[in-house]
């Protein structure tokens, strides 16, 4: 029920969000970050895991598919591939060996922030386990290689290894690839699978390269520096004074292992996560043994329909996430017999939720200024919630103390450390826990010179916005497919949806691989039809994302105009079910000109 007081209370709060919001807004937005590997930060993309391999014999012969990106994504789509009869598979990764994300990141504490059970793909194919609810990266980054074995997906692959050029031939109807280290092959499948979230990111600040410590970003963890290994241990930070900048999710899990070894951790904050219970446990095998075959899409399925706020009889994961703000909004509104005007009901829940998590922090830090400042004050979704039953207990420690910036984040840095409200801090390591850039457009993303029938770069193409057919083809770019988050849905929980793209890909492949005389390749008038569909749907989550407080979700406060298929995953699943029930495939099944 909504009384006069809960009003107030919305009004109050409103204002308070703003303010906050306010006072974060910059007007270089997303132009304050440089990234790993360029300009001031040139020196801190080298891979830490594998030797850089100096010269290696180029390879010049023909493949079926190429996949560009050794990730979960990359990986989804190759064993796809592989069911579907395809045979010789290049995998192209800059890193040394294949996981994407969970290659690059090794940082002490990384763990599997979504339940392993809907996270780690193709489980029930792979016939493997998860120690926990929330496995570890390293756990995760073995799932992955364990997927590499099951598919035999290794064979052609090259690491350390950039994709520079990707051509289509129209005389011998092939992509011309061509990279880094000198190969060129053609390839009959090209599949793009780069990642959203992955090119590291740093404040490029003054004075940040006169600094005379230490310094590194969480994807490039130095264990020669700190000692120890992911599972901590990092004793050779007993003697150092160690800041941490920024207060994310990755944050979330680095900083109670630091503060178990630092001398003195110094956590530098900008804006406070929301940071919610974790509870992870032990699998119980009895339970795991118990599971129907279809399980885990079933699970998957029933969580998005919970955390997207569309409500479910039953929640089979149960966990924080599925207690997010939206999924506090429509219980509120069921519970109201649907009675409650919706905007009302979500915003209460949502508020609700919010005073929890900062009543969790009050009674949880104890020195009562600490405490305030580490409060989160927006609305839930507006960053990435953040889960963890350690990270606020850590600021009970003596030896840890918070830098709160009040939203403006460090000034400077010197040659001793940085400086944040006007006060300079000496500190030997400074380590980037500042993200990554999101990027969704994967010739841009990916650093990849695109250019299909005709010679037209893909940019070229897409000058007007990004054109798709369900996010995975573009016309004039025949056999090229697309994954990750384009015209397509999006997820918290990230590999659903890379399953979702790869066997909807793979669909496509095999009837072209039956037909023999066919490129995938969808119709203008098809493409035409579905980029009106995404283009009329955007604006809601526009709005919401606007007011919010700057962060990646909203491209520092300045959100560009929504692609993604805003009613999520689940519907669009039915979306793609209904498009191939009625014969959708012939939308894409381009005749040959050399059939
Ligand atoms: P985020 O982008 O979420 O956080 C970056 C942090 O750096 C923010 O707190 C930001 O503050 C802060 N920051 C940036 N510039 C400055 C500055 N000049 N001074 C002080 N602070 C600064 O990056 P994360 O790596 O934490 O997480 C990125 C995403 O990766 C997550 O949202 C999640 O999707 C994924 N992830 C998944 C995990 C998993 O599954 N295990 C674990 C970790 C990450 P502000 O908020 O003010 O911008």
């Amino acid at each position: 029920m909504q009384t006069d007081d809960h009003i107030t209370a919305l009004e109050a709060v409103r204002a308070k969000y703003r303010a906050e919001r306010d006072k974060r807004i910059r007007p270089d937005g997303n132009h304050q970050y440089g990234y790993i590997g360029t300009g001031k930060f040139e020196d801190y993309g080298a891979d830490p895991w594998t030797p850089e391999v100096e010269q290696r014999a180029t390879v010049h012969d023909d493949v079926d598919l190429t996949i560009l990106g050794g990730g979960f994504g990359g990986l989804v789509a190759g064993a796809f591939a592989r069911k579907t009869g395809i045979d010789k598979i290049r995998f192209i990764d800059t890193a040394g060996d294949f996981g994407g994300t969970w290659y690059w990141n090794r940082y002490p504490g990384l763990a599997c922030d979504v339940e392993s059970y809907i996270y780690l793909p193709l489980l029930e194919e792979v016939g493997r386990m998860p120690s926990r609810k929330y496995v570890s990266g390293e756990e995760i980054r073995q799932h992955a290689l364990a997927i590499v074995d099951h598919f035999e997906l290794r064979r052609d692959a090259l690491f350390q290894t950039k994709i520079e050029t990707l051509h289509w031939n129209d005389d011998l109807e092939r992509w011309t690839v061509t990279t880094s280290r000198g190969d060129e092959f053609n390839s009959r499948y090209v599949l793009v699978s780069g990642g959203v979230l992955q090119r590291p990111k740093l404040p490029n600040l003054p004075g940040v390269d006169d600094f005379a410590g230490h310094a590194f970003h969480t994807s490039r963890w130095d264990y020669d520096y700190t000692g120890g290994d992911h599972t901590g241990g990092l004793h050779k930070l007993v003697d150092k004074r160690v800041a941490i900048v920024g207060t994310g999710a990755t944050a979330l899990q680095v900083v109670p292992r630091l503060a178990e070894y630092a001398k003195e951790l110094l956590v530098v904050q900008r804006t406070p996560s929301t940071v919610d219970v974790r509870a992870d446990a032990e699998t119980d095998p009895q339970w795991w043994e118990s599971l129907e075959p279809g399980w885990q899409n079933e699970r998957r399925k029933n969580f998005i329909d919970i955390v997207h706020g569309q409500g479910a009889e039953q929640n089979l994961v149960g966990d924080s996430w599925t207690d997010i703000g939206p999924a506090r909004g429509m219980r509120r509104l069921i519970a109201s017999g649907f009675t409650e005007d919706p905007a009302v009901s979500f915003e209460m829940a949502d508020y609700e939720k919010m005073e929890e998590l900062r009543r969790r922090v009050a009674d949880t830090v104890e020195d009562g200024d600490t405490a305030s400042r580490l409060q989160p004050w927006y609305m839930h979704m507006c960053k990435r919630p953040g889960f963890s039953d350690l990270y606020l207990d850590t600021f009970n420690k003596p030896h840890v103390n918070l830098v709160d910036t009040e939203g403006q984040g460090i000034e400077r840095f010197t040659e001793k450390g940085f400086v944040a409200n006007g006060v300079e801090h000496e500190v030997d390591l400074v380590i980037f826990a500042t993200g990554y850039e999101v990027s969704f457009d994967p010739s841009t993303r990916a650093g990849v010179d695109i250019r299909g029938r005709r010679g037209v770069p893909l940019p070229e193409y897409w000058a007007e916005g990004m054109r798709t057919l369900h996010g995975w083809v573009t016309r004039g770019y025949p056999n090229l497919f697309h994954m990750g988050v384009l015209q397509n849905a999006h997820s918290v929980n990230y590999t659903h949806i890379l399953e979702q793209q790869a066997a909807h890909i793979m669909t496509a492949v095999y009837e072209a691989e039956l037909r023999g005389n066919v490129l995938v390749e969808p119709s203008e008038e098809s493409e035409n039809e579905w980029v009106s569909t995404i283009r009329a749907q955007g604006p809601a989550q526009d709005q919401f994302l606007a007011e919010c407080t700057p962060g990646y979700y909203n491209s520092e406060g300045k959100p560009p105009r929504s692609e993604t298929f805003a009613a999520g995953p689940n519907e669009f699943d039915q979306v793609l079910n209904a498009w191939l029930a009625t014969g959708g495939l012939e939308q894409v099944m381009e005749p040959k000109s050399h059939a």
